[in-house]
């Protein structure tokens, strides 16, 4: 049997791998993808938030705050890129401004730092570029801007490095109670554990359900985005959010960790679990909302769009613990905004949960620390000639616009749980994210996966099975 078996490779069900990876214990994450972080840790605004969102009380506030404090130091351990930028909400009435000190005091209760509310002239001081119809803002110093696929991909690596096993391509089908613990049935076999994890994102609540009567109900809710340029990237240095108008509830405009900037999201509730799709209506109105802030938004320099889904509990808070009627089963469920923000502080969380239920040894030889992936583009000259002397590759770019070079995309194939897709290799290099995404690099890309992980060319996909690069393609 084993110890404890994580469903779903997001950045929650990571963040407790993690964690469970410096005790003794057998730990298995099944990922029905074939890559981690294909789920909501992929597509959402990347913001820490500073926590004065979250009613004082709830697992969100107490998370949130703590997930904050955490992240700047687990940034440094796992070499992903953090950004303590600031953020501000706006308001764009007067009398906004007695829902920025609800918000003000909020903060405070859930022991936000250095919270402060600013008249429109003294935050465009701090903030020049957001619009003269501003009239008061919250402003949060401690808020910050992460990577969401590095922070994802970082997590479980470590816990990789640290014994915890992955199944990619395994998707669970059905939970079942048995004596000592449950069996997992999935499309590549079955599992038997002494205790889950239910981590999985927007279907929480099937797994939830399958073994408990106190029943879940999760929502998904799009959010869709519009990503500009680098060359806009600077529009903003802050966080930018608004206080719900007459116009609707607020979309926020930021700088995003890499300087491109980010516009976004809509709140729409759907039925289809999958629906990533970005629609006319939502990008027209997230545009014309964004604009609010800063008085204008440089459209041309849009790259691209792309949609997330929250996964809404009805209770509204996170559901994170031992389901009451099935010893066992844990649940990280209901994981919406700001789930990425809380991610460090669930991990511990829950794994303290599941000691008390497995009591086990902390290992001696718990590795803490990760390197990621060489920036060529951002490192400094000494680095750069060290690194091409060491591997000629590191010389030769393949994507031009985020100046990607051969080295680091073989590096991320090459590395821990590394990447097997074009998206894989996109996320871990930032080959393919730039202005012409993926038009140029993606032949070369494709080439070079093929012959470093020994397939054929039409083998190689964008993502999951059925996205081949190559259609057609008649092998010799
Ligand atoms: C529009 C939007 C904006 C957001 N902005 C922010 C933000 O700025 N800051 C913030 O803190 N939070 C934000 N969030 C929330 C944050 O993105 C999520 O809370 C977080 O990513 C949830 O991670 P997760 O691991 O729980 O879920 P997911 O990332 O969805 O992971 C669940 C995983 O389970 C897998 N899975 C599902 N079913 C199965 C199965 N049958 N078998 C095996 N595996 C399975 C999925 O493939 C998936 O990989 C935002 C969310 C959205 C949608």
């Amino acid at each position: 049997m084993i110890d404890v078996v994580i469903i779903g490779a997001g950045v929650t069900g990571c963040a407790i791998a993690r964690e469970l990876s410096r005790y003794r214990l057998d730990v298995l994450v099944l990922e029905r993808a074939s890559d981690i972080c294909e789920g909501t840790s992929k597509a959402n605004s990347g913001i820490v938030h500073a926590g004065y969102d979250a009613k004082p009380g709830t697992l969100k506030a107490k998370l949130n705050v703590k997930g904050n404090l955490l992240m700047e130091e687990l940034s440094k351990k796992l070499d992903f890129p953090f950004k303590r930028n600031g953020s501000m909400v706006l308001s764009f009435e007067d009398e906004g401004k007695e829902k920025l000190q609800l918000l003000y005091e909020q903060g405070i209760q859930n022991g936000v730092k250095d919270l402060k509310i600013l008249p429109g002239d003294e935050a465009r001081k701090i903030e020049p570029s957001i619009s003269e119809e501003v009239v008061w803002a919250l402003f949060a110093p401690t808020g910050g801007i992460v990577c969401p696929f590095n922070l994802t991909i970082a997590l479980a690596e470590n816990a990789f490095e640290n014994g915890v096993e992955f199944k990619l391509g395994t998707n669970v089908k059905r939970i079942g109670k048995i004596s000592g613990g449950y069996r997992i049935e999935t499309d590549k076999g079955d599992f038997e554990t002494r205790a889950v994890v239910n981590a999985a994102g927007v279907y929480a609540a099937v797994f939830h359900n399958m073994v408990s009567g106190d029943k879940l109900n999760i929502i998904p809710r799009k959010g869709e985005y519009c990503l500009f340029d680098k060359t806009v990237g600077n529009l903003t240095s802050h966080t930018l959010f608004q206080l719900p108008t007459k116009y609707g509830k607020g979309v926020l405009v930021t700088p995003t960790v890499h300087g491109n900037l980010l516009v976004g999201p809509t709140a729409v509730d759907i039925d289809d679990f999958e629906g990533v799709n970005t629609t006319a209506e939502g990008m027209a109105d997230l545009l014309k909302r964004g604009a609010l802030s800063v008085g204008t938004l440089p459209t041309r320099q849009i790259i691209t769009s792309f949609a997330g889904l929250r996964a809404h509990e009805e209770g509204g808070d996170f559901v994170i613990g031992e389901a009451k009627d099935a010893p066992g089963f844990f649940d990280a469920a209901g994981i919406e905004s700001p789930g990425l923000s809380c991610a460090p502080a669930i991990g511990e969380y829950l794994a303290e949960e599941i000691i008390k239920y497995i009591p086990s040894e902390k290992k001696t030889d718990f590795k803490e620390t990760r390197k990621g992936i060489p920036c060529m583009a951002l490192a400094a000259p000494e680095e750069k000639q060290r690194l091409i002397g060491e591997n000629p590759l590191y010389a030769n770019v393949v994507c031009r616009c985020e100046l990607v070079t051969e080295g680091e995309i073989v590096d991320a194939i090459k590395r821990p749980l590394g990447a097997t897709t074009l998206d894989g290799v996109k996320r871990r290099t930032r080959a393919g994210m730039g202005r012409c995404q993926a038009g140029f690099c993606s032949p070369k890309t494709v080439e070079i996966l093929a012959r470093e992980l020994w397939k054929d060319i039409g083998e190689i996909s964008k993502n999951d099975p059925g996205s081949e690069f190559l259609t057609g393609y008649l092998k010799e």
